[in-house]
């Protein structure tokens, strides 16, 4: 039913091939059976599930010289989209929650995270967006002060997935080294530390746990500090580099879900006493969106290659994936309404939730319009140099 001639490309080897059909069998068997009218039950349930099957192990390197593998990542990311979004949000958010953790942490907290996260053991979130700071991320305005052998952490963090029912978080606040960027810091903070409050939950087209949190008087140990003071910046921007691409992925699987309904549907619907997808114009539509998903199949995977083999950042690439990728999955998934006619917007159709589901990718870990200033600005750095 679904495309899987990208997995020939070159960007791929054997073990990826592997790996996207056992994870496609594996969700094509168990994912329906998840009870989806409890959303935080829902993601409870993906998260144990992910874990105990191991597919988790692939969100955070384990022992030793293990390193991330994005290539394998993005791939669990486009199958399991395909089936479910909360799947792959709760599989998502276990490898951006941890991300600062995996790839910046030291070894006492690798050791003490790491083997939970990627076993569905502990519950994973990563706050950074604030009321008042959302893109400009330099405004944060939550703050860490120093305080005896440890730090206190005052402020509030809003739309952050997993909110509510995380068991740790990793947190950016002011640390106050430098104006601006270079006075962040990154903690992590456990979902039960008093000073930790769940102030709103808040509702979205495409439910997910997400929530605003409060923290007052939140005590934790100097040694919750990921890397160094002043690194807070450098540390989510780097994380979301190398995850940002996975957004691409998600919506990519999304997009290919679409296709495949839209397949089905145009074959089988008959109109003017023949099929619907012996009119040319609905093949056009369908043309479209094959090219789109191939496009964006091309970014993410290029992406993802560059990272695993070894690129430092990966800022360019991740922002082109994302941004054309998310834009891609939406008008791909807009025809794909279209094409169902009335059921396209009939409440749970599988194209009605790709609808409300493809929406918040837009926005989340750098909204498209900042996707595109990154590029410009790669763009023009290019050129001062030549
Ligand atoms: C479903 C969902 C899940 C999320 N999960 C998390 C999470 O787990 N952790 C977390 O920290 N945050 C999370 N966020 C927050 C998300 O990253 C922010 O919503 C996003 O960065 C945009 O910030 P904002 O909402 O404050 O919008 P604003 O910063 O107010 O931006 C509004 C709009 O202005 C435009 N814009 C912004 N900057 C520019 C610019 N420089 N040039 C041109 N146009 C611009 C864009 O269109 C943007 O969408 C989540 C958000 C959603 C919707």
């Amino acid at each position: 039913m679904y495309d899987t001639s990208f997995l020939s490309w070159p960007f791929f080897e054997a073990r990826h091939r592997e790996l996207a059909e056992k994870l496609d069998t594996w969700a094509a068997s168990r994912l329906i059976q998840i009870d989806h009218h409890d959303t935080d039950a829902a993601c409870r349930k993906l998260v144990e599930l992910l874990g105990e099957e191991g597919w988790l192990r692939l969100t955070a390197p384990g022992e030793g010289n293990e390193k991330l593998d994005l290539r394998s990542l993005a791939l669990c990311r486009e199958t399991l989209a395909r089936y479910s979004g909360l799947a792959d949000f709760s599989f998502a958010m276990q490898g951006l929650g941890a991300g600062p953790i995996s790839l910046f942490g030291n070894d006492a907290q690798r050791a003490a995270w790491l083997p939970k996260t990627r076993t569905g053991k502990a519950i994973a979130a990563f706050a950074l967006t604030e009321p008042a700071s959302g893109s400009d991320v330099a405004n944060i305005a939550t703050t860490a002060r120093r305080e005896g052998d440890g730090y206190v952490l005052e402020g509030e963090k809003s739309w952050i997935s997993n909110g509510g029912i995380a068991d740790l978080y990793v947190v950016f606040a002011r640390t106050g080294e430098a104006p601006g960027a270079r006075g962040l810091s990154a903690f992590i903070v456990e979902g039960g530390n008093p000073g930790l409050i769940v102030a709103e939950r808040i509702a979205t087209i495409a439910p997910h746990p997400l929530a605003r949190l409060q923290f007052k008087n939140c005590r934790v140990g100097a040694d919750t500090m990921i890397g160094r003071p002043g690194d807070g910046f450098k540390i989510a921007m780097a994380t979301l580099d190398v995850f940002r691409t996975t957004v691409g992925a998600a919506a990519l699987g999304f997009a290919r879900r679409a296709l495949a309904e839209t397949g089905k549907r145009t074959v089988s619907r008959e109109l003017f006493g023949a099929p619907l997808s012996n009119l040319q114009m609905v093949q056009g539509h369908l043309a479209d969106m094959a090219l789109e998903i191939d496009a964006a199949a091309l970014l993410v995977y290029r992406a993802a290659w560059a990272k695993d083999f070894g690129a430092a950042r990966i800022t360019r690439e991740a922002a082109m994936a994302k941004l054309y990728a998310t834009e891609a999955a939406q008008r791909v998934i807009d025809a794909a309404v279209q094409l169902h006619g009335g059921d396209g917007v009939r409440s749970s159709h599988p194209v009605e939730i790709l609808y409300r589901e493809i929406r918040a990718l837009r926005i989340y870990e750098g909204a498209s319009d900042v996707q595109k200033i990154i590029i410009a600005r790669s763009v023009l750095a290019e050129m001062a140099t030549v």
